[in-house]
């Protein structure tokens, strides 16, 4: 656990830096706000969150009656908990029997890496786990998983050049005929013509539910958390077009951009079942609002 704190921590030091250094000040006054509106917004908090958050310090600070610059660094990171705490949620398997994971993200974002990563998280956990290869446009996306599944050692349902939903289809069907407990379908994150990625989405999505009813269960976004802004407009159009239940943030061992996961919480609150710390398999941490406030701003 402290090591992947210490490596989140590393990470956000960029943002957390600027931040942390609001407060090295003799005198809680306008000029400390102003700079940590500053701050917050260099950091890719977002204007809606920076201002939640603003208002919300200086109530603390007035409740609080401090006088001191070091004690209002500790309410700010109250009530940066207290914004993230609703995104802290844990993902849930075994209610379904295979439980079928839609994974989207745009190209680059860390997907492969982080079904990857999430495969050794769930095996370690003692499920078995079947990936599905639905983004049958990139050979080399193919490829990749590939390697990801023999270093799990765990089955891949691929099909070169094949249909991505007609892909999803069959591994779920082989998910349920082989007693699999988790299937991991894997999408495109780009599309090679001009045919509309949402749409290809959709359409898995739809697919996967006639091979199981209840499936799928879970619909994750993998975003990098490095793009800062650019992760909370990808959030929202792949919420609007598929109804996410749950996002993974990469690239957060890092990133300068940190505070996005606060524009995520008050502008598109999917819960983080997990964020990526690093390129290996067990870079994978599961999310908790505390320490990722204490983290950015450490
Ligand atoms: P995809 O195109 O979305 O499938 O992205 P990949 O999984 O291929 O990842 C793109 C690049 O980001 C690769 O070089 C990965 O090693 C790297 N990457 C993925 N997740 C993380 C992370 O959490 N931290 C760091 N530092 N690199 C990551």
């Amino acid at each position: 656990r402290k090591g992947w704190l210490d490596k989140l921590k590393a990470g956000l030091r960029k943002t957390g830096s600027s931040i942390a250094t609001v407060f090295t000040g003799t005198q809680i006054d306008d000029a400390l706000y102003e700079e940590l509106e500053a701050a917050l917004l260099m950091a890719d908090t977002g204007v809606k969150a920076t201002e939640h958050l603003l208002a919300d310090l200086k109530k603390r600070v007035k409740e609080s009656k401090t006088t001191d610059p070091a004690a209002v660094k500790g309410l700010l990171a109250d009530a940066i908990a207290d914004l993230l705490a609703p995104l802290q949620k844990p993902l849930v398997i075994g209610e379904h029997k295979p439980t079928v994971i839609m994974v989207a993200g745009v190209n680059g974002a860390g997907k492969t890496t982080s079904i990857g990563k999430l495969t050794r998280h769930l095996a370690n956990e003692g499920a078995s786990v079947l990936l599905a290869a639905a983004d049958t446009f990139r050979a080399a996306a193919r490829e990749q998983l590939a390697v990801w599944a023999d270093r799990n050692t765990v089955e891949i349902v691929t099909q070169e050049g094949g249909d991505p939903a007609a892909v999803s289809f069959d591994a779920v069907s082989a998910g349920k005929a082989r007693g699999r407990d988790v299937v991991l379908v894997d999408t495109a994150g780009r599309l090679p013509t001009q045919l509309h990625l949402m749409e290809e989405l959709r359409k898995i999505k739809r697919v996967v539910q006639k091979a199981d009813g209840t499936a799928p269960h879970e619909v994750l976004l993998v975003i990098d958390g490095n793009t800062g802004q650019n992760a909370l407009t990808q959030v929202k159009a792949f919420d609007e077009a598929l109804q996410l239940t749950g996002l993974v943030i990469t690239k957060l061992d890092g990133t300068a951009k940190g505070g996005v996961v606060c524009a995520i919480a008050r502008e598109r609150p999917v819960p983080i079942y997990f964020i990526g710390v690093g390129e290996k398999l067990e870079d994978l941490e599961t999310f908790n609002a505390r320490e990722f406030a204490q983290a950015l701003l450490n």
